[in-house]
Protein backbone atom coordinates (compact mmCIF):
# COMPACT_ATOMS: atom_id res chain seq x y z
CA UNK A 1 0.00 0.00 0.00
CA UNK A 2 1.80 3.42 -1.18
CA UNK A 3 -0.59 6.45 1.07
CA UNK A 4 0.41 9.68 -1.07
CA UNK A 5 -0.15 13.10 -0.19
CA UNK A 6 -1.08 15.53 -2.92
CA UNK A 7 1.73 16.09 -4.41
CA UNK A 8 2.18 19.76 -5.30
CA UNK A 9 5.14 21.32 -7.21
CA UNK A 10 5.96 17.93 -9.09
CA UNK A 11 6.12 18.61 -12.65
CA UNK A 12 4.58 15.82 -14.47
CA UNK A 13 2.50 16.27 -17.30
CA UNK A 14 -1.00 15.25 -18.63
CA UNK A 15 -3.13 14.79 -21.30
CA UNK A 16 -6.73 15.70 -20.72
CA UNK A 17 -8.45 14.14 -23.50
CA UNK A 18 -12.16 14.65 -23.93
CA UNK A 19 -14.78 12.53 -25.69
CA UNK A 20 -18.18 14.00 -24.65
CA UNK A 21 -20.48 13.32 -22.02
CA UNK A 22 -22.03 15.01 -18.81
CA UNK A 23 -18.64 16.35 -17.19
CA UNK A 24 -18.14 18.45 -20.40
CA UNK A 25 -21.03 20.48 -20.19
CA UNK A 26 -22.01 23.84 -18.86
CA UNK A 27 -24.83 25.61 -17.76
CA UNK A 28 -25.30 28.92 -19.67
CA UNK A 29 -26.01 31.54 -17.44
CA UNK A 30 -28.63 33.32 -19.92
CA UNK A 31 -30.72 30.33 -20.94
CA UNK A 32 -29.94 27.95 -18.34
CA UNK A 33 -29.26 25.30 -21.28
CA UNK A 34 -26.59 22.62 -21.27
CA UNK A 35 -23.44 23.55 -24.09
CA UNK A 36 -20.38 21.81 -24.14
CA UNK A 37 -17.85 23.67 -22.27
CA UNK A 38 -14.61 24.99 -24.12
CA UNK A 39 -11.67 22.87 -23.13
CA UNK A 40 -9.09 25.47 -23.61
CA UNK A 41 -10.49 27.17 -20.35
CA UNK A 42 -9.91 24.38 -18.41
CA UNK A 43 -8.00 25.98 -15.68
CA UNK A 44 -10.30 28.42 -15.35
CA UNK A 45 -12.91 26.68 -15.03
CA UNK A 46 -11.20 23.88 -12.51
CA UNK A 47 -8.72 26.47 -10.54
CA UNK A 48 -8.21 23.76 -8.25
CA UNK A 49 -5.99 22.06 -11.50
CA UNK A 50 -3.76 24.35 -11.64
CA UNK A 51 -2.76 24.07 -7.96
CA UNK A 52 -0.87 20.97 -8.52
CA UNK A 53 1.80 22.85 -11.03
CA UNK A 54 1.51 20.16 -13.55
CA UNK A 55 1.77 20.37 -17.05
CA UNK A 56 -2.03 19.94 -18.39
CA UNK A 57 -2.66 19.93 -21.92
CA UNK A 58 -5.99 19.41 -23.17
CA UNK A 59 -7.51 17.88 -26.31
CA UNK A 60 -11.28 17.88 -27.45
CA UNK A 61 -12.76 15.26 -29.94
CA UNK A 62 -14.30 17.30 -32.54
CA UNK A 63 -17.34 16.30 -32.53
CA UNK A 64 -17.82 15.31 -29.22
CA UNK A 65 -20.08 12.84 -28.36
CA UNK A 66 -22.87 11.03 -26.06
CA UNK A 67 -21.28 8.30 -25.06
CA UNK A 68 -24.43 6.56 -26.33
CA UNK A 69 -22.88 7.13 -29.63
CA UNK A 70 -19.54 5.61 -28.72
CA UNK A 71 -18.19 3.26 -31.88
CA UNK A 72 -14.98 0.98 -31.84
CA UNK A 73 -13.86 3.71 -34.17
CA UNK A 74 -13.28 6.27 -31.27
CA UNK A 75 -11.38 3.27 -29.58
CA UNK A 76 -9.14 3.19 -32.44
CA UNK A 77 -8.82 6.90 -32.59
CA UNK A 78 -8.38 7.16 -28.49
CA UNK A 79 -5.91 4.43 -28.66
CA UNK A 80 -3.77 6.11 -31.45
CA UNK A 81 -3.92 9.29 -30.29
CA UNK A 82 -2.35 7.98 -26.81
CA UNK A 83 0.31 5.71 -29.04
CA UNK A 84 0.70 8.86 -30.48
CA UNK A 85 1.32 11.00 -27.47
CA UNK A 86 2.76 8.65 -25.07
CA UNK A 87 6.26 9.65 -24.84
CA UNK A 88 5.15 13.16 -24.24
CA UNK A 89 3.25 12.42 -21.11
CA UNK A 90 3.24 10.97 -17.79
CA UNK A 91 -0.05 9.90 -17.74
CA UNK A 92 -3.49 10.26 -19.44
CA UNK A 93 -7.30 11.64 -18.29
CA UNK A 94 -10.16 10.77 -21.07
CA UNK A 95 -13.27 12.50 -20.15
CA UNK A 96 -16.25 10.24 -21.38
CA UNK A 97 -19.75 10.28 -21.10
CA UNK A 98 -20.68 7.31 -17.89
CA UNK A 99 -23.03 4.95 -20.13
CA UNK A 100 -20.54 3.28 -21.93
CA UNK A 101 -17.27 4.33 -19.83
CA UNK A 102 -16.54 0.51 -18.76
CA UNK A 103 -16.98 -0.71 -22.51
CA UNK A 104 -14.63 1.92 -23.28
CA UNK A 105 -12.13 1.48 -20.67
CA UNK A 106 -12.69 -2.24 -21.22
CA UNK A 107 -11.67 -2.21 -24.93
CA UNK A 108 -8.85 0.57 -24.58
CA UNK A 109 -7.39 -1.85 -21.48
CA UNK A 110 -6.78 -4.53 -24.26
CA UNK A 111 -5.59 -2.43 -27.40
CA UNK A 112 -2.44 -0.61 -25.17
CA UNK A 113 -0.18 -3.76 -23.89
CA UNK A 114 2.81 -3.18 -22.12
CA UNK A 115 0.99 -0.33 -20.68
CA UNK A 116 3.78 2.13 -18.07
CA UNK A 117 1.49 5.13 -17.62
CA UNK A 118 -1.63 5.85 -16.71
CA UNK A 119 -5.51 5.66 -18.86
CA UNK A 120 -7.79 7.11 -15.90
CA UNK A 121 -11.23 7.25 -17.51
CA UNK A 122 -13.26 9.93 -15.55
CA UNK A 123 -16.66 11.67 -16.16
CA UNK A 124 -19.60 13.15 -14.03
CA UNK A 125 -23.17 12.73 -13.13
CA UNK A 126 -23.60 16.35 -12.94
CA UNK A 127 -22.14 18.45 -15.63
CA UNK A 128 -18.92 20.40 -13.91
CA UNK A 129 -20.66 23.84 -14.54
CA UNK A 130 -23.22 23.05 -12.21
CA UNK A 131 -22.83 23.82 -8.43
CA UNK A 132 -23.16 20.23 -6.74
CA UNK A 133 -21.10 18.80 -9.88
CA UNK A 134 -19.08 15.61 -9.07
CA UNK A 135 -17.38 16.24 -12.14
CA UNK A 136 -14.63 19.04 -10.42
CA UNK A 137 -13.80 16.25 -7.93
CA UNK A 138 -13.39 13.22 -10.34
CA UNK A 139 -11.51 15.52 -12.47
CA UNK A 140 -8.80 16.62 -9.99
CA UNK A 141 -8.38 12.95 -8.37
CA UNK A 142 -8.33 11.73 -11.88
CA UNK A 143 -5.52 14.08 -12.61
CA UNK A 144 -3.92 13.72 -9.45
CA UNK A 145 -3.61 9.82 -9.83
CA UNK A 146 -2.74 10.22 -13.77
CA UNK A 147 0.54 11.82 -12.15
CA UNK A 148 1.57 10.12 -9.63
CA UNK A 149 5.14 8.28 -9.55
CA UNK A 150 6.98 6.25 -6.75
CA UNK A 151 10.63 6.92 -5.50
CA UNK A 152 11.94 5.21 -8.60
CA UNK A 153 9.97 7.49 -10.59
CA UNK A 154 7.53 5.00 -12.11
CA UNK A 155 4.03 5.40 -12.50
CA UNK A 156 1.99 4.01 -8.95
CA UNK A 157 -1.16 3.30 -11.51
CA UNK A 158 0.30 2.24 -15.17
CA UNK A 159 -3.02 0.02 -15.71
CA UNK A 160 -6.41 1.81 -17.95
CA UNK A 161 -8.81 2.80 -14.93
CA UNK A 162 -11.97 4.29 -13.98
CA UNK A 163 -11.77 7.09 -11.23
CA UNK A 164 -15.10 7.81 -10.06
CA UNK A 165 -16.80 9.44 -6.70
CA UNK A 166 -13.26 9.00 -4.76
CA UNK A 167 -12.47 5.23 -6.38
CA UNK A 168 -10.33 3.83 -8.61
CA UNK A 169 -11.17 0.95 -10.49
CA UNK A 170 -9.42 -1.64 -12.84
CA UNK A 171 -11.21 -0.35 -16.05
CA UNK A 172 -11.77 -3.43 -17.53
CA UNK A 173 -13.40 -4.71 -14.11
CA UNK A 174 -16.06 -1.75 -13.93
CA UNK A 175 -19.23 -1.32 -14.94
CA UNK A 176 -21.99 0.87 -14.11
CA UNK A 177 -24.28 0.36 -11.90
CA UNK A 178 -26.33 3.74 -10.86
CA UNK A 179 -28.06 5.95 -13.13
CA UNK A 180 -28.09 8.81 -10.54
CA UNK A 181 -25.70 8.08 -8.18
CA UNK A 182 -22.75 9.87 -7.53
CA UNK A 183 -21.29 6.15 -7.04
CA UNK A 184 -21.89 5.16 -10.05
CA UNK A 185 -19.59 2.32 -11.04
CA UNK A 186 -18.47 -0.59 -9.17
CA UNK A 187 -16.00 -3.04 -9.18
CA UNK A 188 -17.89 -5.74 -7.84
CA UNK A 189 -15.06 -8.37 -8.45
CA UNK A 190 -11.90 -6.76 -7.97
CA UNK A 191 -10.74 -4.52 -4.91
CA UNK A 192 -10.51 -1.02 -5.76
CA UNK A 193 -6.99 -0.09 -7.20
CA UNK A 194 -6.92 3.64 -5.03
CA UNK A 195 -9.02 5.23 -2.54
CA UNK A 196 -8.86 8.92 -2.18
CA UNK A 197 -9.92 10.71 0.80
CA UNK A 198 -7.26 12.78 2.67
CA UNK A 199 -4.93 10.95 0.95
CA UNK A 200 -4.97 8.67 -1.74
CA UNK A 201 -4.39 5.02 -0.46
CA UNK A 202 -2.91 3.16 -3.41
CA UNK A 203 -3.60 -0.49 -3.20
CA UNK A 204 -0.48 -1.65 -4.91
CA UNK A 205 -1.36 -5.83 -4.16
CA UNK A 206 -4.26 -5.38 -6.78
CA UNK A 207 -2.37 -2.60 -9.00
CA UNK A 208 -0.96 -4.65 -12.33
CA UNK A 209 3.14 -3.63 -12.85
CA UNK A 210 4.61 -4.24 -16.21
CA UNK A 211 6.89 -6.86 -16.92
CA UNK A 212 9.22 -3.83 -18.50
CA UNK A 213 9.48 -0.66 -17.27
CA UNK A 214 11.78 -0.29 -20.66
CA UNK A 215 9.16 -2.19 -23.20
CA UNK A 216 7.64 0.02 -25.97
CA UNK A 217 3.75 0.62 -25.56
CA UNK A 218 2.24 -1.89 -28.01
CA UNK A 219 -0.72 -0.53 -29.88
CA UNK A 220 -3.29 -2.90 -31.23
CA UNK A 221 -5.98 -1.36 -33.22
CA UNK A 222 -7.77 -3.98 -35.38
CA UNK A 223 -11.14 -5.08 -33.87
CA UNK A 224 -13.60 -7.20 -35.05
CA UNK A 225 -16.92 -6.68 -33.89
CA UNK A 226 -18.67 -9.51 -35.29
CA UNK A 227 -19.85 -10.27 -31.55
CA UNK A 228 -23.57 -10.60 -30.26
CA UNK A 229 -24.98 -11.14 -26.80
CA UNK A 230 -27.49 -13.60 -25.60
CA UNK A 231 -29.53 -12.46 -22.44
CA UNK A 232 -31.50 -15.51 -21.14
CA UNK A 233 -34.56 -15.06 -19.97
CA UNK A 234 -37.43 -17.10 -18.72
CA UNK A 235 -40.24 -17.29 -21.40
CA UNK A 236 -36.72 -17.12 -24.50
CA UNK A 237 -38.15 -18.77 -27.41
CA UNK A 238 -35.96 -21.11 -29.97
CA UNK A 239 -36.56 -18.33 -32.66
CA UNK A 240 -34.65 -15.58 -30.46
CA UNK A 241 -32.11 -18.15 -30.03
CA UNK A 242 -31.47 -19.07 -32.95
CA UNK A 243 -31.52 -16.03 -34.18
CA UNK A 244 -28.50 -15.04 -31.96
CA UNK A 245 -26.40 -18.18 -31.60
CA UNK A 246 -26.96 -18.90 -35.42
CA UNK A 247 -26.41 -15.66 -37.28
CA UNK A 248 -24.59 -15.71 -40.29
CA UNK A 249 -22.81 -12.44 -39.54
CA UNK A 250 -21.60 -13.44 -35.69
CA UNK A 251 -18.21 -14.91 -35.02
CA UNK A 252 -18.99 -14.98 -31.40
CA UNK A 253 -21.84 -15.25 -28.93
CA UNK A 254 -21.70 -13.93 -25.16
CA UNK A 255 -24.14 -15.58 -23.57
CA UNK A 256 -24.99 -13.92 -20.37
CA UNK A 257 -26.38 -16.80 -18.16
CA UNK A 258 -28.06 -16.86 -14.25
CA UNK A 259 -25.64 -17.22 -11.46
CA UNK A 260 -22.78 -19.00 -11.96
CA UNK A 261 -23.78 -19.90 -15.50
CA UNK A 262 -27.17 -21.32 -15.70
CA UNK A 263 -29.15 -21.82 -18.37
CA UNK A 264 -32.37 -23.51 -19.70
CA UNK A 265 -31.82 -27.40 -19.62
CA UNK A 266 -34.36 -28.07 -22.70
CA UNK A 267 -33.67 -30.07 -25.05
CA UNK A 268 -34.17 -27.47 -28.36
CA UNK A 269 -31.85 -24.89 -26.02
CA UNK A 270 -29.30 -27.47 -25.66
CA UNK A 271 -29.43 -28.18 -29.80
CA UNK A 272 -29.20 -24.75 -30.53
CA UNK A 273 -25.86 -24.25 -28.48
CA UNK A 274 -24.70 -27.38 -30.08
CA UNK A 275 -25.56 -26.53 -33.62
CA UNK A 276 -23.34 -23.15 -33.07
CA UNK A 277 -20.66 -24.64 -31.39
CA UNK A 278 -20.60 -27.54 -33.99
CA UNK A 279 -20.48 -24.45 -36.77
CA UNK A 280 -17.10 -23.02 -35.51
CA UNK A 281 -19.06 -20.14 -33.49
CA UNK A 282 -17.36 -19.02 -30.25
CA UNK A 283 -19.73 -18.98 -27.33
CA UNK A 284 -18.73 -17.57 -23.74
CA UNK A 285 -20.49 -17.45 -20.99
CA UNK A 286 -20.75 -14.71 -18.70
CA UNK A 287 -22.89 -14.36 -15.60
CA UNK A 288 -25.62 -12.02 -15.37
CA UNK A 289 -25.12 -11.10 -11.83
CA UNK A 290 -23.02 -8.09 -10.71
CA UNK A 291 -20.89 -10.09 -8.22
CA UNK A 292 -19.01 -13.37 -8.33
CA UNK A 293 -17.95 -16.11 -10.92
CA UNK A 294 -19.15 -18.74 -13.78
CA UNK A 295 -18.37 -22.18 -12.87
CA UNK A 296 -20.15 -24.55 -14.95
CA UNK A 297 -19.37 -27.56 -12.67
CA UNK A 298 -21.55 -26.74 -10.07
CA UNK A 299 -25.34 -27.41 -11.91
CA UNK A 300 -25.85 -30.06 -14.62
CA UNK A 301 -27.44 -27.08 -16.53
CA UNK A 302 -24.12 -25.77 -16.56
CA UNK A 303 -22.53 -28.99 -17.16
CA UNK A 304 -24.56 -29.59 -20.47
CA UNK A 305 -23.28 -26.08 -21.30
CA UNK A 306 -19.95 -26.60 -21.10
CA UNK A 307 -20.20 -30.09 -22.60
CA UNK A 308 -21.55 -28.15 -25.02
CA UNK A 309 -19.12 -26.47 -26.12
CA UNK A 310 -19.44 -23.14 -24.23
CA UNK A 311 -16.44 -21.60 -22.69
CA UNK A 312 -16.36 -20.08 -19.34
CA UNK A 313 -16.02 -16.62 -18.63
CA UNK A 314 -15.15 -16.62 -15.00
CA UNK A 315 -16.10 -13.24 -13.28
CA UNK A 316 -15.65 -11.02 -16.73
CA UNK A 317 -18.40 -8.72 -17.11
CA UNK A 318 -20.16 -8.47 -20.20
CA UNK A 319 -18.19 -4.99 -21.08
CA UNK A 320 -14.51 -6.72 -20.53
CA UNK A 321 -15.46 -9.99 -22.67
CA UNK A 322 -17.40 -7.91 -25.29
CA UNK A 323 -13.99 -5.72 -25.83
CA UNK A 324 -11.54 -8.85 -25.30
CA UNK A 325 -13.18 -10.70 -27.57
CA UNK A 326 -12.93 -7.36 -30.55
CA UNK A 327 -9.62 -7.39 -29.56
CA UNK A 328 -9.00 -11.18 -29.76
CA UNK A 329 -11.11 -11.73 -32.74
CA UNK A 330 -9.07 -8.76 -34.52
CA UNK A 331 -5.62 -9.91 -34.40
CA UNK A 332 -6.09 -13.81 -35.47
CA UNK A 333 -8.97 -15.10 -37.70
CA UNK A 334 -8.13 -18.68 -36.26
CA UNK A 335 -11.17 -19.29 -34.02
CA UNK A 336 -9.47 -22.00 -32.16
CA UNK A 337 -6.81 -19.72 -30.98
CA UNK A 338 -8.84 -17.18 -29.98
CA UNK A 339 -10.91 -19.96 -27.63
CA UNK A 340 -7.62 -20.90 -26.38
CA UNK A 341 -7.02 -16.79 -25.04
CA UNK A 342 -10.25 -16.16 -23.89
CA UNK A 343 -10.17 -18.37 -20.94
CA UNK A 344 -7.04 -16.44 -19.79
CA UNK A 345 -6.61 -13.81 -18.05
CA UNK A 346 -4.28 -11.34 -19.99
CA UNK A 347 -5.16 -8.02 -18.56
CA UNK A 348 -6.04 -8.44 -15.32
CA UNK A 349 -10.18 -8.91 -16.30
CA UNK A 350 -10.71 -12.35 -15.05
CA UNK A 351 -10.01 -14.22 -11.63
CA UNK A 352 -9.31 -17.94 -12.29
N1 LIG B 1 -25.46 10.12 -21.68
C1 LIG B 1 -24.27 10.62 -21.06
C2 LIG B 1 -23.11 9.90 -21.70
O1 LIG B 1 -22.85 8.78 -21.42
C3 LIG B 1 -24.30 10.39 -19.61
C4 LIG B 1 -23.07 10.79 -18.88
O2 LIG B 1 -22.15 11.38 -19.38
O3 LIG B 1 -23.01 10.52 -17.69
O4 LIG B 1 -22.45 10.50 -22.52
Amino acid sequence: MIVQKTCQGTKASILLIYTGGTIGMVQDPTDQTLKPFDFKQILDSVPELSKFAYRIDSYSFDPIIDSSDIEPSLWQELAELIASRYDSYDGFVVLHGTDTMAFSASALSFMLGDLTKPVIFTGSQLPIGVPRTDGRENLISSVEIAAAKDGNGHAIVPEVCICFDNMLMRGNRSTKANSDNFRAFRSENCPLLAEAGINIRYNTSIIRYPESWDAPLRLYTKLDTRVSILKIHPGITPQVVRNILLGEQTRAVIIETYGSGNAPSKGWFLDIVKEAAASGKILLNVTQCIGGSVNMDIYSTGKALKSAGVLNGYDCTTESALAKLFWLMGETEDNGKVKDLLEENLRGEITK
